[in-house]
């Protein structure tokens, strides 16, 4: 090894879903909404012109967080945004997470947090969900660096409810817990309730999913003034612009729109409800999921196996191979009602 090696921060990143994009494909494997973003987005679109982004923009995003304080009832000073929610959590673990203590988090869970947690070099300690992976509030009961898990979980797609929150904050009031609220918005009621009792409680979410915005990146923190406002400093200490015109523009008509919202997230969730019920016909067992994806297994046959066949049919869906306890799980995201069709269809094929 030279010396000068010796001096590189190594790390193992993050390995995002495939973006294969092939003709025809049926992509079911990074939990993408299946459908457009909202028409008032297309319109917005429109409406930009490229001679705006002579000037830098505004680094407060002040415009898209005024939209999402008064689609949420809350003071601007509430509101943190950031480019998805990768960035918004990357900060708030710089942010929040500066003990010598662990932080806590699942052992199942979004793979993201140990690579931030090594990145800056954050001690953390994974906790166990049970056999029914459930996450065991007493594991958190533990003295901690802090608390972080999503709600529902991923890739378990499993909910919990406000009490087991509250139980959560109650033992934890001397550290910041984050609640990951990526997937909410298809059937879990958020925490963002609690923020005004528990000062120490950070909500997460994303326009990526339940907005049909993955492409353009937007995320957003939700706590009490203190907390924005350490976030705030921390990101003015990177990247003052992080969020660009175009975003802010963009987002800020995504979430004007609630009636476009609510239409997808209802298709989603009922699309999903009858792939439950024919994935179970066909011999698949999971959780019952309050997410936009079904984390399922196969009594007899191997997930690895049903993910490459699925592949040779242009069908994506997500396998995790490294973590030993789901090696036979395979994620699959809820597409339109006619991709789910085509998947149960193959699988049937595939399965007799
Ligand atoms: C998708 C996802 C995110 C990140 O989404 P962004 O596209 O960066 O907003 C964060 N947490 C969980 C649990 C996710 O599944």
């Amino acid at each position: 090894m030279k010396a000068w090696e010796s001096k590189i921060r190594k790390v193992v990143p993050y390995v995002p879903g495939e973006q294969p994009n092939q003709k025809n494909m049926i992509k079911l494997n990074t939990n993408e909404n299946p459908y457009p973003p909202s028409l008032l987005v297309e319109q917005a679109k429109v409406d930009m012109d490229a001679a705006s982004l002579r000037l830098y923009p505004d680094p407060a995003a002040s415009e898209l967080v005024k939209a999402i304080a008064d689609r949420y009832e809350l003071e601007e000073n509430q509101v943190f945004v950031g480019v998805g929610s990768d960035d918004v959590l990357a900060m708030a673990f710089l942010t929040f997470f500066n003990s010598d203590k662990p932080i806590l988090f699942p052992d199942i869970t979004y793979s993201f947090y140990d690579v931030w947690a090594e990145l800056f070099r954050i001690p953390y300690q994974v906790q166990p969900l049970d056999e029914n992976f459930r996450i065991q509030a007493s594991d958190y009961a533990k003295e901690n660096g802090g608390v972080i898990f999503p709600n529902p979980n991923a890739p378990t797609g499993v909910l919990v409810d406000l009490d087991f929150i509250e139980g959560i904050l109650k033992k934890n009031t001397d550290v910041i817990v984050i609640i990951d609220e990526a997937y909410i918005d298809f059937g879990g009621v958020s925490a963002l309730p609690l923020i005004k009792k528990y000062e120490n409680l950070l909500i997460v979410q994303t326009f990526s999913k339940s907005r049909s915005l993955a492409g353009l990146r937007i995320g957003y923190a939700m706590g009490n003034a203190a907390l924005i406002q350490a976030m705030q400093d921390v990101k003015y200490s990177f990247n003052s612009y992080t969020m660009n015109l175009f975003t802010i523009r963009l987002g800020v008509a995504a979430i004007q729109d609630q009636a476009y919202f609510e239409k997808t997230r209802e298709k989603v969730i009922a699309t999903r409800e009858r792939t439950k019920v024919r994935l179970k016909e066909l011999g698949f067992s999971f959780q019952d999921s309050m997410t936009n994806f079904i984390f399922a297994t196969h009594k007899n046959y191997l997930a690895k196996d049903i993910f490459e066949y699925l592949k040779t049919k242009q069908i994506y869906v997500r396998y995790f191979s490294s973590n030993l306890r789901i090696q036979n799980y395979l994620r699959i995201s809820i597409g339109t009602d006619q991709e789910m069709d085509t998947l149960i269809a193959v699988l049937k094929e595939y399965l007799r």
